[in-house]
């Protein structure tokens, strides 16, 4: 890069510096701006276009066209070559821009005379704000220096305008991050919250973008480079044990962080007059529009990858970060990429609701925010690129959605939920201490499920009979290393003490699959995890965590009763072998002398099908049965229940789904066997009362869908219900679901 263009930009750079630190209004920046660029890249015209919504750019600031155009012409996403630059995010070089494909003549600006036309972007980390425009009357191509210089000066507009620069009185815009957003993405858990953001981890907000000695700022840059690159080979070093894509990540870290021609982009981008910060935020910026347009998964992955080491560079640069620890707010929102159990739970209760951009409901991320009862909405793309720390935001876990920075109708009707999901869980409240009994007098147990110690106060205010499925392997997510049998057994002592006398079901641990233990070796054979070696077939092959929880859990007791259950049965002897390590561990616990429970109770899971059509024996042996429907429903439909494309596509309605509810029941009655339902769906009132219409007594479910299933239940007359059910199945229906909803419509 020749010497001469890079110090013209470096004083363009500092001619900028000196314009925007005058104290001076938003507009009048602006069109300092565009003067000066005009003068130091020897064109006769400047302009800046900003987005007024997303669709439409407005001319904010002109040197060279009409001034009476400003604020006046407009174009759409995509129109004329302005629009296309928006559009595609690239530059347009054009040395004869009237003769381009879509060239749009605007009259009023009086641009007619100028034949070149050279676009950039103003984007600020993918977010598309403007676009900045040089024309000149000589019919001439712009050079690549040309070019670079004109991206670094929108690079530096960017950075200015999400500092606020431009607003104010006279205002050539709002400040980015102050308009209202929504966000639509999945139910991760029902409920609503009114809050404020709390971001998990803060965006790095650059004060700086210009520097005035690049010898110094590239001394930064390499420093914090080698920092970053020991602290991803320290990363690599620990993750040895970690599972193959977890490695693949970060050895793909490795990568772009030794990668050449990144750090010599980002040095050019100093030596033109950018501080270290704002070279890395221009090269994260750009790469985002390169790799984001990119058809290819595989290369949006990277993108993601190169995203967060941008990131952690930036942090390293400026200090800020996880670190900083903003105040948390009043009713705080956490907005969040991603989150992992542990981190979670570490925020507890103090949290009114979650927004993350990923996530899946099966997640334990999702499970953990079950537990604590808030609301949560997943999917919310790129929610931690437009929100700020403090921005009020809505959460309507119902519907998937949030509204960041809302209007104020926006925040009335939200409210105006609230006060009736209030006067919903008033009536809940009032049945509290009632029976679910059905009109036709048929009387349905409500258990709850659980699997943190911060579930059980809900026991109380749920009205919840008892635990219908503790489980246990939250407990063994959240920590690095396996906990000792003691301190489970102090921990399932809390649980049952805390249930004051009240059934508590505790399934063995349940890993494997999705659920991957930090301290446990991943399985790189496994080409399909959720029919892999988890669950009872890891404790059926390694029984020593298996009996030292089932030791933990009969110490746990002291006498009292036991009731446990192992998950993911798919055959009878599974079971058998499973329930006689418990015998065993009884034995053993008896010759030490320890008080035994004094009555034992040991179930299994029906999770899968097969086991659906085991032998009467197994119905004999088992103690009781709990049909793990989440489970269940993905194997009987073959649709992964983590996989948002296929997990709605088969109702637990569908008429074969409940035969197959209905062949268990049946199978249950024969050897008088009870019988429970705790997957997701029994906390769904419809889904509940039709699996009370197919013979279940016993639902559990999560605390909060206690009220609402409960009140349904008691306002209808379950034998009416199975007719519907029935007609319906006979029908030919796919689902009963219409039918159904259509019979609790004439229902008072
Ligand atoms: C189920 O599969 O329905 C269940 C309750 O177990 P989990 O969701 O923990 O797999
Ligand atoms: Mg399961």
């Amino acid at each position: 890069m020749p010497h001469r263009t890079e110090s013209e930009s470096r004083k363009l750079l500092g001619r900028l510096r000196e314009a925007l630190a005058q104290d001076s209004a938003g507009q009048t920046r602006l069109d300092r701006i565009t003067a000066l660029t005009a003068d130091s890249m020897e064109t006769e015209v400047c302009s800046i276009y900003l987005f007024r919504d997303p669709e439409t750019l407005e001319l904010c600031a002109t040197e060279g066209l009409n001034k009476e155009a400003v604020h006046q012409t407009r174009m759409r996403l995509g129109e004329g070559l302005v629009g296309r630059v928006a559009k595609t995010a690239r530059p347009v070089n054009s040395a004869n821009a009237p003769q381009e494909r879509g060239f749009r003549f605007m009259p009023e600006t009086g641009e007619e005379i100028y034949s070149s036309f050279l676009g950039v972007p103003i984007q600020r980390l993918g977010e598309r704000l403007g676009v900045l425009v040089v024309q000149s009357k000589e019919m001439r191509s712009y050079s690549d220096d040309e070019v670079y210089a004109l991206e670094v000066v929108a690079m530096v507009l960017a950075e200015m305008t999400e500092l606020g620069a431009f607003t104010g009185e006279g205002a050539a815009l709002s400040a980015r991050h102050q308009q209202p957003v929504m966000f639509r993405g999945v139910v991760g858990q029902e409920g609503t919250a009114d809050g404020h953001v709390y971001l998990h981890e803060p965006r790095v907000v650059v004060t700086n973008p210009i520097a005035d000695d690049p010898q110094r700022e590239s001394e930064r840059l390499t420093a914090a480079v080698d920092r970053l690159r020991l602290s991803v080979d320290d990363l690599l070093g620990r993750a040895q044990t970690a599972d193959k894509d977890s490695r693949q990540v970060l050895e793909t870290y490795r990568m772009f962080a030794n990668s050449r021609s990144w750090m010599k982009r980002m040095q050019e981008d100093i030596a033109r007059g950018l501080s270290a910060e704002a070279a890395v935020e221009k090269e994260q910026s750009s790469a985002r529009a390169r790799l984001g347009a990119a058809p290819d998964p595989y290369l949006r992955e990277r993108l993601h990858d190169l995203d967060d080491l941008s990131n952690r560079l930036l942090r390293i640069l400026t200090g800020q970060g996880g670190q900083t620890g903003a105040e948390m707010p009043e009713r705080p929102i956490l907005v969040a990429r991603n989150i992992g159990p542990g981190e979670l739970l570490e925020y507890g209760r103090s949290l009114r609701g979650v927004v993350l951009e990923q996530g899946s409901v099966g997640s334990h991320a999702a499970i953990v925010a079950r537990a604590l009862a808030i609301p949560l909405v997943i999917h919310a793309e790129r929610i931690t690129t437009e929100a700020l720390n403090g921005d009020r935001i809505l959460v309507d876990g119902d519907q998937g959605i949030a509204h960041l920075r809302p209007e104020d109708s926006v925040a009335k009707a939200f409210q105006d939920k609230i006060a009736m999901q209030a006067s919903a869980q008033e009536r809940y409240a009032s049945i509290r201490n009632e029976p679910a009994t059905a009109k036709c007098g048929t009387n349905i147990a409500l258990m709850m499920n659980a699997g943190l110690m911060a579930d059980l106060p809900s026991l109380e205010s749920s009205g919840a009979e008892g635990v219908g499925l503790f489980r246990t392997e939250l407990q063994f997510l959240i920590r690095s290393n396996v906990p000792r049998r003691g301190e489970l057994a102090a921990l399932y002592a809390r649980v049952i003490d805390a249930a004051k006398g009240r059934q508590v079901v505790f399934r063995t641990l349940d890993i494997g699959s999705d659920k991957v233990l930090p301290y446990m070796k991943p399985q790189d054979d496994e080409p399909n995890p959720a029919l892999g070696w988890r669950a009872i077939r890891v404790g059926l092959d390694k029984p020593g965590v298996m009996r030292m929880q089932l030791q933990a859990l009969i110490r746990a007791c002291n006498g009292r009763p036991l009731h446990v259950m192992f998950p993911f049965v798919a055959q009878f002897d599974e079971f058998r072998q499973a329930r006689q390590h418990a015998l065993n561990e009884l034995e053993r616990e008896k010759k030490l002398g320890r008080a035994l429970p004094r009555e034992v109770k040991i179930g299994a899971m029906l999770e899968t099908p097969s086991l659906a059509f085991a032998p009467r024996q197994f119905f004999e042996m088992a103690d009781f049965i709990s049909i793990g429907g989440n489970d269940l429903k993905q194997f009987f439909y073959a649709a992964d229940r983590e996989n948002e494309r296929v997990r709605r596509r088969y109702d637990t309605l569908n008429v074969s789904f409940l035969s197959l509810i209905e062949h268990i029941v049946g199978r249950c009655a024969e050897t008088g066997t009870p019988v429970s339902f705790c997957g997701e769906d029994a906390g769904r009132p419809i889904e509940a009362m039709c699996f009370a219409a197919m013979g279940l007594r016993t639902l559990s479910m999560r605390p909060a869908s206690v009220g609402p299933v409960k009140h349904l239940l008691r306002r209808v007359n379950l034998n009416e219900a199975r007719t519907v059910i029935d007609a319906a199945r006979v029908s030919g229906a796919q689902s009963v679901r219409p039918a159904v909803i259509e019979w609790l419509r004439g229902q008072s």
